[in-house]
């Protein structure tokens, strides 16, 4: 009979709690200060794994992991965090006034990229659904309320602005019976992709409640769920001796039993948040119940924006089993211009690093940017005549017919997004700006979905 494990607790640690997160007392007052000053602004969270298992303390502020799950200074502009800092010495007015620098400062941070808010969500009897979003014809996201937090947050994120507690940036959905009918309606829907937050926040109980209505007969159309998460890096324990794991792996196991595809979309960053031998535990758990696990992550600077560090993330993915498959570039929200690496480089740190893994690793598409239009991927940078272009191709689009069209920019060594690279060959625009400004008016062509 196999031996009962010693289950373990989730501890997190927040603004509140930071003075029992020992290795801290290494900060200085200053540094302690900064921190507190930018958690104002980005959500904060992290947890005891992460502290103790995956940050190198010996090696604070340059740490990854500490830039992954720490804000840092830098992520806010001088201007914006000596306003806070003042007002927060109380050289500026009341906890209101506060608040109100605050808020400035989150919306002037392009809280809701690419038309998230307005332009992915689908209606049903005339109304928007909450908490889902529908862009790509054959694949619906959707927010299960219970999910839109995380085990940690990460500093880059792009969906920081859902987790910072203003109501109207909120994205969830309450229940599960509209997005049902919806999918129902439409049978295109091959795909669901359950996401967050990390919807595996969600107790074996919830997580049945989301995946149950999915596996309706009526739904046969659906073949895939897939569930994006960070908590295999973040919280392994989950899967593996965390007090409600056998019960998680027996919810998502339903998924395979019902005759469709488990993706489990999993978010690694650095090739540190591998190691814990109990990550290739939990990944082999999830195999066993007949998952497939999926990687991706964003090029970050002050994370992984280093070639080496790619090569090393994707040789250990395939050695356990996963695939990887995306490379994204940081979105353009939040503290990209912290974080934000240009598109030229991140190319080049993909081409070297695909260059040297095994064709089992070469599954990773990238760098691709999700932006209004699409996925769009950085294919390569080519020279014609004496002239630099980037090359680049739609690998999923808001219009199928768009999907892998090549086109051209003129190269831009600083571009760090779409909306800064110029058409080439003497275009004033790419091919797709006219048929969005269409569907943006009329309503149709994959804008505002019916
Ligand atoms: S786990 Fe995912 S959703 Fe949560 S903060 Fe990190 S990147 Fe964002």
């Amino acid at each position: 009979m196999a031996q009962k494990r010693t289950e373990v607790r989730f501890k997190q640690y927040t603004l509140n709690n930071l003075d029992e997160i020992f290795q801290l007392q290494e900060l200085t007052a200053e540094q302690r200060f900064e921190l507190e000053v930018v958690a104002q602004v980005f959500p904060f969270k992290t947890n005891q794994f992460v502290v103790d298992e995956l940050i190198d303390w010996s090696n604070i502020p340059a740490d990854p992991i500490y830039q992954l799950t720490f804000p840092q200074r830098g992520m806010l502009h001088d201007d914006e965090f000596n306003r806070l800092a003042d007002a927060m010495r109380g050289g500026n007015g009341t906890s209101k006034q506060l608040q109100q620098i605050v808020n400035e400062i989150r919306y002037s941070l392009n809280p809701h990229p690419a038309g998230q808010m307005d332009m992915n969500v689908p209606e049903l009897d005339g109304e928007k659904i909450e908490g889902v979003q529908h862009k790509y014809d054959e694949t619906a996201l959707f927010f299960p309320q219970a999910g839109q937090t995380c085990h940690a947050y990460c500093t880059f994120c792009f969906r920081w602005a859902q987790f910072v507690g203003i109501d109207e940036l909120r994205f969830s959905a309450p229940s599960m019976d509209r997005f049902v009918r919806y999918l129902k309606a439409h049978p295109e829907i091959t795909d669901v992709l359950i996401t967050g937050g990390d919807p595996m926040v969600m107790n074996s109980k919830m997580i049945r409640k989301v995946i149950e209505p999915l596996l309706d007969p009526a739904l046969e159309h659906l073949r895939n769920i897939r569930i994006g998460t960070k908590s295999l890096a973040y919280w392994p324990h989950k899967y593996v001796d965390d007090p409600d794991a056998e019960e998680v792996l027996d919810a998502l196991s339903r998924v395979v039993k019902a005759g469709k595809h488990l993706a489990v979309m999993a978010h690694f960053n650095h090739p540190r948040e591998l190691e814990p031998p109990i990550v290739a535990e939990a990944a082999k758990r999830l195999q066993v119940i007949g998952a497939v696990l999926r990687t991706q992550s964003p090029v970050i600077r002050h994370i992984n924006d280093d070639p080496g560090l790619w090569e090393e993330m994707w040789r250990r993915q395939v050695q356990l089993g996963m695939i990887p498959y995306y490379m994204f570039v940081e979105r353009d929200t939040g503290a990209r211009d912290y974080f934000a690496v240009p598109l030229a480089r991140a190319y080049e740190i993909y081409r070297e690093a695909i260059r040297n893994v095994s064709g089992l690793a070469r599954t990773a598409r990238g760098p691709s940017m999700s932006a209004t239009p699409g996925k769009v991927e950085i294919q390569g940078i080519a020279e014609v005549g004496n002239e630099k272009f980037f090359v680049l191709r739609l690998i999923q689009a808001r219009n199928s017919e768009w999907v892998q069209r090549p086109f051209f920019a003129r190269y831009d060594p600083d571009a760090t997004w779409l909306n800064q690279l110029s058409p080439a060959f003497g275009e004033s625009e790419q091919f797709f700006h006219s048929q969005l400004r269409k569907g943006e008016l009329e309503g149709i062509s994959g804008v505002t979905r019916m």
